[in-house]
């Protein structure tokens, strides 16, 4: 059943339910017949439907943010921001397709050959709840100015969001049978992927989630790509600023209640810094992230998205207490129905403690403490996550060294986490598969076909 419960009051506000198995082969049947013409439509007609859509969404993100705010609490600032970024993603693929997708002259030994780009069929995403527009935006911009087409199963507390984004594309322009949303459930996917008609599967999520997926890609030899949980490091080697330090790794840690693959969860400050950085940041979390409502714009800290998230990152921190962490800020679970829990600073996290490994998919920020920029990249690389990172140093040469000793897919320097709809965004160890955005983002489900002349 996909269910809308508001995370801010506990309301159940609707339920819908699954698709039949015989409506998902339907769907599939579509969307595998969709891609015979989308794909031969011309180039420059997908991408003037992409840019349409981005049109679309960008006219409709009070809309879109609302539903968001009401299906996982998200802040309604945030969910106008998510739309925005879904918006700049679809006219990014729309404008650069073209030339991403030229034939490219491919210079070899004995004559010539051309590399032509090709769609290979019909894809599922599998989409989760925090970013609920942004995450499908990243899989199907790129796809639909390819050519592939698209069978969307979205988080089952998200069905409002599924609905208005395939409504979206579709009065943007892009066929019934070329997007198309199904209410199917976690149980129906591997089945699903065993059917021929489609060609490969994109997945956001947990770890679980992608690991069940890749073995059932793996057994039907499906491409995938997976984008799955971080424990991002934020490495502070020395500041210039910092309260602006401070200020920054809050937003990014808090952003999205603490609900973002690619927060900075952990913390990692040289000596020097430490201590003042761990008061500055529980001072900033107690007094900046007041819980509220999150249609209200003043709102600071909104609820998880549901109120199993909470109770999971509530258990989490008490465990971590129990453990021997020290808890400098938050840590408590507000009575009441709403989902809240306190933005919480966590020091003294060693290894052999459950939160020293695991992903806290939550408001929630540990701080660890460096001696020597070795001994910050070792903490940062001692997970078994490699998303995203980031450096702080006024010292570019400084923060750039350290950048290339990180093991993540992505570095950021003296920024943090955000997303950009031109920089290729994905992790390596158990953070996932492949690449999203930018030019490597197309790439995926393509077959780069070379012709010799
Ligand atoms: P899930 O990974 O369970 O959900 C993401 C999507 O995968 C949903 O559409 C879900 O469907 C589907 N799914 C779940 N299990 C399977 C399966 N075995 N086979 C196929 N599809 C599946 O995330 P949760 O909502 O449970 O969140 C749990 C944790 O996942 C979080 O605490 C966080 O650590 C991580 N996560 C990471 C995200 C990221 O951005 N990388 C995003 C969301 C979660 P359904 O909703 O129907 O179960």
């Amino acid at each position: 059943m996909y269910t809308v419960t508001n995370p801010a009051t506990g309301e159940l506000v609707e339920k819908v339910p699954n698709a039949t198995d015989e409506e998902v082969r339907a769907a599939i049947e579509r969307v595998h017949r969709g891609f015979g013409t989308w794909r031969r439509r011309p180039l420059a007609e997908r991408a003037a439907t992409v840019l349409r859509a981005a049109e679309l969404f960008a006219e409709r993100a009070d809309e879109l943010a609302a539903i968001m705010t009401l299906e996982m609490g998200k802040r309604i600032n945030e969910g106008r921001g998510e739309v925005g970024v879904v918006a700049d993603i679809f006219r990014y693929y729309a404008e650069h397709g073209p030339r991403l997708l030229a034939d490219e002259p491919l210079p070899i030994r004995g004559g010539q050959a051309v590399l032509t780009k090709e769609p290979i069929g019909a894809l599922l995403g599998v989409m989760p709840w925090n970013f609920p527009c942004y995450q499908v935006a990243r899989f199907v911009a790129p796809n639909l100015v390819l050519g592939n087409t698209i069978l969307l199963k979205h988080a089952s507390i998200c069905p409002r969001s599924a609905t208005a984004i395939e409504q979206t594309l579709h009065d943007a322009g892009v066929p019934a049978d070329a997007y198309v949303n199904v209410f199917a459930s976690s149980r129906q996917v591997p089945w699903m992927l065993a059917d021929p008609r489609l060609a490969g599967v994109s997945l956001t999520g947990s770890e679980q989630a992608g690991t069940a997926v890749a073995a059932e890609a793996g057994r039907n030899l499906k491409r995938c790509v997976l984008e799955l949980g971080g424990a991002d490091p934020l490495i502070v080697l020395d500041t210039e600023n910092l309260e602006e330090t401070v200020k920054t790794a809050a937003t990014a840690r808090m952003r999205n209640c603490g609900q973002s693959c690619n927060a900075p969860k952990r913390m990692i400050v040289l000596g020097e810094w430490y201590e003042e950085f761990v008061d500055r940041l529980a001072k900033r979390v107690t007094e900046y992230y007041i819980p509220g409502d999150p249609s209200d714009p003043a709102t600071t800290l909104p609820p998880l998205a549901s109120t199993a998230a909470a109770d999971e990152v509530t258990a989490q921190i008490e465990t971590a207490i129990r453990e021997g962490a020290t808890l400098r800020a938050g840590g408590h679970r507000l009575p009441g129905p709403g989902a809240y829990v306190e933005a919480t600073v966590l020091t003294d996290v060693t290894p052999g403690m459950a939160a020293y490994h695991e992903e806290i998919f939550g408001p929630v920020a540990l701080v660890f403490r460096a001696e020597t920029e070795e001994e910050a990249i070792a903490l940062a690389n001692d997970t078994p996550f490699g998303l995203g990172a980031s450096v702080f140093s006024a010292d570019r040469e400084r923060a750039v060294r350290v950048a290339r000793q990180v093991e993540a897919g992505m570095v950021y320097l003296n920024k943090s986490g955000g997303s950009e709809a031109d920089l290729p965004f994905g992790g390596i160890k158990r953070s996932g598969l492949g690449r999203e955005l930018g030019p490597l983002g197309i790439e995926e489900f393509m077959n780069k076909k070379p012709i010799r002349l």
